[in-house]
Order: C-alpha cells, then structure tokens, then sequence
C-alpha cells in the first residue's frame, strides 16, 4: 500500500534521510523505532507530504506522491493536488493538538463536513460511532482542555479515521503522555490494527511492536538499518546497533 524507494532528505548540507526503502502492505502495522534524531519524524512527515523528499520516491497504492511522471522528466504537482494525496494519509502527532475551541464531537465532523463535504446529519452520525470506539461516547461535548491527554490522543485518533484515510501515521503517540495513560491509548490503536487499517507508528513502546506490528524497522543516521518481521527484529537483530538500542530502550 505504501512504498518508499531510496528516499533522501536533507536539511541544508545534512542528510536526515539516506536512502529509505520501505514497504507496507494494506492491513499491516510497521513499527518504526530508533534513536532521537534517527530521521524518523522525517520519514513520516515525507510520508504525509509536509516535507518534499529530494530523491527517491513515496507511492500510496501505485500513486506516485508530490511529482507527476512527464515520459522521463518529473514535475511538481499543484498544491491541490498535494492536498488531495494528503488525505490519503491521517497523521496522529505526540502532543494531540486538537483544536482547542471545539468539542471532541467538532473536532471529528470538521475535516469530514470542510473538506470531505460530508453531510453535517451523517458526519456527526459517524463521528459518534468514531468516539464510541475510541471509548469516548460520554466525553462527546467535552472541550480537549476538559479531557486528559489520553482521552485527548484518543480524539485525535478518532478524527484521523474520521477522514477515512488509507493509512494512518503515528509519530509517538504516547511519548507526551502520563505513564498511566499509555495503555488506553495503546489498546485503541491496538483495536484499529484489528480492524484491517494500515499503519505506521513510529514508537518506543517494544511491548506494542512485540504485540502488534507486523514488521519492525530499526532507523539510525537517516538509514533504515534494519527491517523485517516485528518477532525476528526484536528478539534477534541482525544489526549489532539495532540490538543495543533495543536492550537500552527495555
Ligand atoms: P526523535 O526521536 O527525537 O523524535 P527523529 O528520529 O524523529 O528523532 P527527526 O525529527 O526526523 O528525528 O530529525 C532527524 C534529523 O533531522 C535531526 O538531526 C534533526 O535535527 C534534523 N531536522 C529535522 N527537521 C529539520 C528541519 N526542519 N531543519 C533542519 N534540520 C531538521
Ligand atoms: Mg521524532
């Protein structure tokens, strides 16, 4: 579903990206772990188009994101057009930002009412389903500054589906959380894997990758150091790197 070929990325003279392959099958969970600055907020930012990459290239189901193929030659595509492959991909962030004058209900019928141009009756029909998932049906008029932040990270959840995306990105979801708030938030993202949806979660949380993911991939410096089955990458790495940093993370 989602393919990255030998994406490179540099800020200025330094290479956040080096060359990242990377394949995801629709219904899978790919957990992406390594140390800070290993590039992998990049990757996904690349992934969501809010950054371009400057070679390689990112597919979603055979699409070519952020250039159009011309014979040989690849030009940028319209910044609509950015917006539209855009919303093939729901993103949920570290801090939940929601939007902060709006109830968690608003919060989820917005996107699907503005830019989906879902009936206002219908949208709000789906996204009381969408909170009643996420575990939330009471907090429905809830304000975010009147939710915890996993009841938050659970809205945030929950709006990302609610613009029926084909693939869902995690950038730590739970690294800004309260310990005792991690569990809520993982099971419901472990919910949504038993629902089929493709996602990409970049984590410290090896019990989650250990449960969850289908395919693990180590970043370091910007490379893809190593990848493969959540089972054969977390318990017996290939990579000498891969296996410190799973033994310091434990
Ligand atoms: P963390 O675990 O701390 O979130 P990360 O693996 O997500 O780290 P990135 O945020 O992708 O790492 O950053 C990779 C590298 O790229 C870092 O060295 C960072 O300083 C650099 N970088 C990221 N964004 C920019 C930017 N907009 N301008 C310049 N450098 C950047
Ligand atoms: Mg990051």
């Amino acid at each position: 579903l989602v393919k990255a070929i030998d994406v490179s990325k540099h800020f200025g003279p330094f290479k956040a990206l080096d060359e990242v392959s990377l394949d995801v099958r629709r219904g899978e969970v790919c957990c992406i772990i390594g140390p800070s600055g290993s590039g992998k907020s990049t990757f996904l930012r690349c992934i969501n188009l809010l950054e371009r990459i400057d070679s390689g290239s990112i597919w979603i189901e055979g699409e070519l994101l952020g250039y159009r193929r011309d014979g040989n030659s690849l030009h940028e595509i319209s910044d609509r057009e950015i917006a539209r492959q855009r919303r093939r991909t729901g993103m949920v962030f570290q801090r939940f930002n929601l939007f902060p004058h709006m109830t968690a209900l608003q919060n989820i019928i917005e996107g699907p009412v503005q830019v989906l141009g879902e009936p206002v009756k219908e949208a709000r029909e789906r996204g009381r389903d969408l909170l009643a998932r996420v575990g939330l049906s009471d907090k429905m008029e809830s304000y975010p500054s009147e939710l915890s932040g996993g009841q938050q990270q659970r809205v945030a959840i929950a709006r990302a589906m609610g613009m029926r995306p084909d693939i869902i990105l995690f950038d730590e979801p739970t690294s800004a959380l309260d310990p005792e708030l991690v569990s809520e938030v993982l099971d419901v993202m472990k919910d949504l894997a038993e629902t089929g949806m493709t996602m990409i979660v970049v984590t410290h949380e090896l019990g989650f990758a250990r449960n969850v993911a289908d395919t693990v991939a180590f970043m370091e410096t910007g490379r893809i150091e190593e990848v493969g089955p959540a089972a054969k990458v977390l318990t017996q790495p290939d990579s000498l790197r891969a296996s410190e940093f799973i033994k310091a993370v434990q």
